[in-house]
């Protein structure tokens, strides 16, 4: 997954990335439109100038996206149902606008469109819409992005549980069939692994890099818990080395708290094992019970499973 804001910060302009850097997977290139928003807690002293669906598009079949998801208005939490409607109709309005320019183009990236709601009739009207919209073009999404659930999980409170699992929930209900889900913004590996006990198909993160950017540095083994890369200095010794994972081997504790980069890619290699993990228990039949075993652990979980609403 990659995002063509960083590629236009950095280099301004947009190369083949699949070419660059000798990748042969798909590639899902995100539409930039969560560090143009103001939940965005990285650095905006050299934003981009604003985009626009065209622009990001653009930017998208630049890289050699083979999806591309659509630039969208996340929904917020304290603003009014009208003024949340209004960004539920932006965020379709664009996808619409995506379809047309593929389809003018005859580019070969397919499109997902990214969807909010908070609640069941929210999210109900969305895919009815998301459906109309597909007649209308003659298209098929065979992706569709779930975002603005961050908020939702974000509050630790028994309501805000539930109303993710509930929202989840109406989205699977209400997706047309033979669609798979994709979640924006996933979280913690826990949490990862939460999207897909609901039913994700597909997911991205970046809580790697921002756990790096607050120094915190994601333990290696089971539970996968953070830990400030102070507190670890302080229990191994600065010239201690945490890991073996690439990043780790010819570092030391002391150059990994001077090092955001370092961290990053620590952590996200403690990411990429949480993933292999998953796959390999899909394989094997063993991830709903491994899975139900940790998230019992966290009261947040426990009480979603408690409420045993959460009929799969
Ligand atoms: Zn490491």
């Amino acid at each position: 997954m990659i995002n063509p804001y960083y590629v236009r910060l950095k280099y301004h302009k947009m190369f083949n990335i699949a070419q660059k850097l000798h990748f042969k997977g798909t590639i899902f290139c995100d539409s930039g439109g969560f560090q143009l928003s103001t939940n965005s807690v990285l650095s905006r002293k050299n934003p981009v100038r604003k985009y626009t669906q065209d622009q990001v598009l653009e930017d998208q079949i630049g890289l050699g996206s083979d999806y591309a998801a659509t630039l969208d208005f996340p929904l917020d939490p304290r603003a009014s149902p009208r003024n949340n409607r209004a960004r539920i109709q932006r965020s379709l309005s664009n996808a619409e606008r995506a379809v047309s320019l593929v389809q003018a183009q005859k580019a070969s990236t397919i499109i997902v469109p990214v969807v909010h709601g908070y609640n069941r009739r929210m999210i109900r009207s969305v895919f009815k819409r998301v459906e109309k919209l597909e007649n209308e073009l003659s298209y098929n999404f065979p992706i569709i992005a779930v975002g603005s659930l961050v908020p939702l999980y974000a509050d630790r409170s028994n309501i805000g549980s539930l109303r993710l699992a509930h929202a989840f929930q109406a989205v699977l209900e209400f997706v047309p069939s033979g669609r798979a889900i994709h979640v924006m913004g996933a979280g913690s590996p826990l949490s990862m692994r939460f999207y897909y006990w609901l039913g994700a198909k597909s997911l991205d993160t970046r809580s790697w890099i921002t756990n790096a950017m607050f120094g915190k540095i994601v333990m290696p083994g089971r539970d996968s818990g953070r830990i400030h890369i102070s507190r670890l200095i302080q229990k191994f010794g600065p010239r201690a080395r945490l890991c073996k994972c690439p990043s780790c081997m010819d570092t030391t504790l002391v150059e990994m708290s001077k090092s955001r980069m370092k961290r990053a890619a620590h952590n996200a290699f403690a990411y990429l094992r949480e993933f292999k993990k998953i796959r390999r228990e899909f394989r094997e039949g063993t991830f709903e019970d491994s899975t139900l075993r940790l998230l019992k652990r966290r009261t947040f979980f426990r009480r979603i499973i408690r409420v045993g609403s959460l009929s799969k």
